[in-house]
């Protein structure tokens, strides 16, 4: 399906939020809609603010901030203006493939650079290597946290539900490459999916080789089926893998996994981690999960 770019002028490129869990408050987004089209992607209802659908129009429809770094400037220069850490791509993926082409990313990335604005950025893209000696430089300056999506070695499921995202093995080589340059990583391992990618092969597996690409922590999540995302994953279970939709309809009588599943995971997680020596961030939000993660793994 082909995709159609509109570049807009922005009025503020910064946006405030109000979430305890979190390490930030403000966020940023280059982009609206996401090319990646993952499956479980719960962005996809930020599009239907914007008069288009959640379904391919999200995926299809990318909107491009063609004036983001100019706006950026005015408000990292604003004696209002803290220095809070900013996470780019709170929303949507920052290298996302409309990056290739109009480098909004990179040129917002500079003036965080020359703000020396503390920041975390998040991705399932190795487009990011191409900025790797301005991350590397910021590293050095000021606070600045990659966080790659990391969910399964297995290509064939990847495939499936991130279709146009990187492959695993490029993250992981994206992984290698910016820890080796001095840039922290960071990796959400999520969501996990139920049945798909939740065995002990695929958790031993990832921890290990994120760990063995040189990130310092590690965020698990298993897969929540809110609002459209519900429709969307058991249809796909339904047509992917039918033998497995009994299941998922028995786990997930509401949006969220039970306390018990997600206790089982988590703490195979945990053991994985501990085996490899993946150590932990002293941040909030890691803090917040790690001591529910601790809790149980010792219940
Ligand atoms: S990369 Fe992130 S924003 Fe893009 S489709 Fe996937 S989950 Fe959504």
């Amino acid at each position: 399906m082909p995709v159609h770019y509109q570049p807009v002028k922005c009025k503020s490129f910064l946006h405030h939020f109000d979430k305890k869990f979190l390490p930030f408050s403000w966020g940023a987004n280059p982009y609206r809609g996401c090319e990646h089209s993952c499956l479980y992607c719960f962005a996809r209802y930020t599009h239907e603010y914007l008069g288009y659908n959640s379904g391919t129009e999200f995926d299809t429809k990318i909107l491009v901030k063609a004036n983001a770094a100019g706006v950026l400037e005015k408000e990292l220069s604003s004696p209002r203006w803290k220095g809070d850490i900013v996470n780019l791509g709170s929303v949507c993926d920052p290298y996302q493939p409309a990056e290739k082409k109009f480098k909004i990313t990179q040129q917002v990335l500079e003036v965080f650079a020359k703000h020396k604005n503390p920041l975390f950025v998040g991705t399932k893209s190795n487009l990011i290597l191409r900025d790797i000696d301005l991350l590397s430089e910021m590293a050095k300056r000021t606070t600045l946290i990659i966080y790659f999506t990391i969910t399964t070695l297995d290509e064939n499921i990847r495939r499936k539900i991130e279709p146009r995202a990187a492959s695993t093995e490029e993250r992981l080589d994206a992984v290698k490459q910016l820890s080796d340059a001095g840039v922290t990583i960071g990796i959400l391992f999520m969501p996990i999916f139920p049945y798909l990618t939740d065995d002990f092969e695929n958790i031993n597996g990832v921890v290990k080789a994120v760990s063995d690409a040189g990130a310092k922590d590690l965020v698990p999540g298993i897969l929540d089926l809110r609002a459209s995302c519900r429709n969307r994953v058991l249809s796909f279970i339904e047509d992917e893998f039918p033998e497995l939709l009994p299941k998922y309809l028995a786990l997930y009588r509401k949006a969220y996994a039970p306390k018990d599943y997600v206790g089982k995971i988590y703490r195979a997680v945990e053991t994985a981690r501990r085996k490899c020596g993946l150590k932990k961030f002293k941040m909030p939000v890691l803090r917040e999960k790690q001591t529910k993660l601790e809790a149980w793994a010792q219940t």
